[in-house]
């Protein structure tokens, strides 16, 4: 399994892979060691996050928005392009092949684990027994953190009225 979370210790993006029968994974970063909780992990699955520890994980795509995103812009400036030089098939076809490549990956990659309340991100892991991503979950968690930050803030009167 491979896992990409934020170390709490030195705030970086961790990335690094954790054998089937560890007991503990460190930080690359700075080598603060993480214990993989007895039950984390059952039969191979995994049934709660190993660095926040939720147990409320959602099965997604493993496919970067980023990447997604960028396959996109560069169809619409190319496709721009050809159009300006008045290529109209040529552009039409760019932007058909852009969704295409899009789709192609959709479906070719195949899934990760995500945790709602802390991001870390599980891969080459199994996900069948695991929820796709629920708003509802994720709304109730991002109303914690937000309850959280606003309480570290310490009642300095900065609260917003909404
Ligand atoms: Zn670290
Ligand atoms: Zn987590």
């Amino acid at each position: 399994m491979n896992i990409i979370f934020n170390c709490s210790k030195c705030h970086s993006e961790a990335r690094t892979e954790i054998p089937a029968q560890a007991a503990t994974f460190a930080c690359p970063a700075c080598a603060v060691e993480y214990p993989i909780p007895t039950g984390a992990v059952v039969d191979g699955k995994l049934q709660r996050c190993l660095v926040c520890p939720s147990t409320d994980l959602f099965v997604r795509k493993d496919f970067s928005p980023r990447i997604g995103v960028a396959i996109v812009l560069v169809g619409i400036v190319a496709s721009s392009i050809a159009w300006a030089y008045y290529y109209t098939y040529v552009a039409y076809a760019i932007l058909f092949a852009t969704a295409l490549v899009d789709v192609v990956f959709f479906f070719t990659l195949g899934d990760c684990l995500n945790c709602y309340r802390c991001g870390a991100i599980y891969r080459h892991t199994p996900t069948e027994h695991l929820a796709a991503f629920d708003l509802e979950t994720h709304e109730r968690y991002r109303q914690q953190m937000a309850r959280i930050s606003q309480a570290r803030q310490g009642g300095d009167g900065v609260t917003s009225a909404r």
